[in-house]
């Protein structure tokens, strides 16, 4: 069945029922508003500082010393940020064009180099040192200008992860952080401001046993292991083996080896493949996939009602699973996304309460409380058009001492 689209601005689309279903929260202005933030990156750049090995000081004297403007945020001590150039800049045209995939035509679109892997296509009189090319984008939108540093039949070759196109400009700059002798030896880590917040709200202790089921490739658990000084005993589950090949390669620079167990488990069974763990676990964290609604920037993309539902459907797997790993009587789940639609949010919290969970309000400065009038002072949200963030939700639940069930 193919159902009707509707574009909210330039290459952003949702299908007419979810188009509906949006406009019972938000006016249409609201979600123009929404998806223009969403195609621009956030105004601020965020990493955080890994505590195990330096303090937010001493790495922003380092980085002031390279000279790298950097300032540390209002409300959260670890997280400092870079401000993001470009009003957007205007990219000078060049004669030959190298097509890149979505993905990497959004970093390069914020400044990063194009990688071989993220190359399409090349125009094939293009060559190396030197060549003046235009990095397009799958929607044919121009994102950078730079030079070309493999001849265009070097793509299917030249060692994976090798420079394609240097960029020398770009719609966007985000300085190119990862290439600091500070990033190589794990004295941050690229994460969001609210993605910050998760590990603050779960709120790890000494000795607590935790259990992350969605870890890769492991922002959370590498900052859970922060605030706990690697004291808890730390469950980072995936199911993804090449993602959990990230996470310990990341958990590595970060100084992280042995302060954490992993194992590669579609936690949707856990309960049942780890049934030690049933109700001895202190703290679980949900950070399930989802529809990204609030992930950017993203120059394109296109969203329908059926995902938003499967969705919604695959996250309740996990709560479910929660409830039974949690120990009884205080145990603590927090469930954070980095999308939209209330079916994945407020809704999924309601089901967690159905099972038996009580909430626990959060409060976070600078972000919202929830869509829904029954979470509108407990859970907590951050709109891109509004806090200059990724949207992103956070809720807290404990499972209490007497189970309804
Ligand atoms: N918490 C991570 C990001 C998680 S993204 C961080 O902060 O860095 C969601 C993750 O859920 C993905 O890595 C995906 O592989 C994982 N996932 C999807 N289905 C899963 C399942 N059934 N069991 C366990 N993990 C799953």
């Amino acid at each position: 069945m193919v159902s009707k689209e509707i574009e909210i601005i330039k290459g952003h689309r949702l299908d007419y029922q979810l188009y509906q279903y949006l406009l019972q929260y938000f006016s249409d202005n609201e979600l123009q508003n929404l998806f223009d933030a969403i195609r621009r990156p956030p105004n601020r750049y965020y990493v955080r500082v890994n505590t195990m090995k330096t303090s937010p000081s001493d790495l922003v004297n380092i980085l002031q010393e390279h000279s790298v403007v950097v300032y540390i945020d209002e409300t959260l001590p670890e997280a400092l940020w870079f401000p993001v150039k470009g009003g957007p800049n205007r990219i000078p045209s060049a004669r030959k064009y190298v097509l890149a995939d979505k993905r990497a035509a959004e970093s390069v679109y914020m400044g990063a180099n194009l990688y071989v892997p993220g190359v399409v296509r090349m125009d094939d009189d293009i060559k190396r040192g030197g060549d003046e090319v235009n990095v397009i984008a799958p929607d044919g939108e121009i994102v950078a200008f730079g030079t070309a540093e493999i001849n265009h039949d070097e793509v299917k070759n030249v060692k994976r992860g090798g420079v394609a196109v240097r960029t020398l400009v770009s719609v966007y700059e985000v300085p190119k952080i990862r290439e600091l002798h500070e990033y190589a030896i794990g004295l941050f880590y690229d994460q969001s401001l609210p993605a910050q917040w998760v590990a603050h709200v779960l709120n790890p202790r000494p000795g607590d046993v935790i259990v992350d089921m969605n870890a890769a490739p492991g922002g959370k658990t590498s900052h859970v292991i922060q605030l706990s000084g690697g004291k808890a005993v730390v469950y980072a589950f995936d199911r993804s083996e090449n993602k959990i090949r990230e996470m310990i390669e990341s958990l590595s620079r970060l100084g992280m080896d042995g302060l954490y167990r992993v194992e590669a488990r579609d936690t949707r069974f856990l309960d049942v493949d780890r049934p030690d763990l049933v109700n001895s676990v202190d703290r679980v964290l949900i950070d399930p996939p989802c529809t990204d609604m609030g992930v950017r920037p993203r120059l394109f993309d296109v969203k329908t009602m059926e995902i938003v539902k499967s969705t919604a459907e695959y996250q309740r797997q996990f709560i479910k699973v929660a409830w039974k790993l949690l120990k009884p009587g205080g145990g603590v789940l927090v469930y954070s996304t980095c999308t939209i639609p209330p079916l994945e949010n407020e809704d999924n919290i309601a089901y967690a309460e159905s099972l038996g969970f009580e909430i626990v309000s959060i409060n976070i400065p600078n972000a919202s409380g929830g869509l829904i009038d029954r979470y509108r002072d407990s859970v907590v949200r951050f709109y891109p058009h509004v806090h200059g963030t990724p949207g992103f939700f956070i809720a807290k639940l404990i499972k209490p001492v007497q189970m309804h069930q």
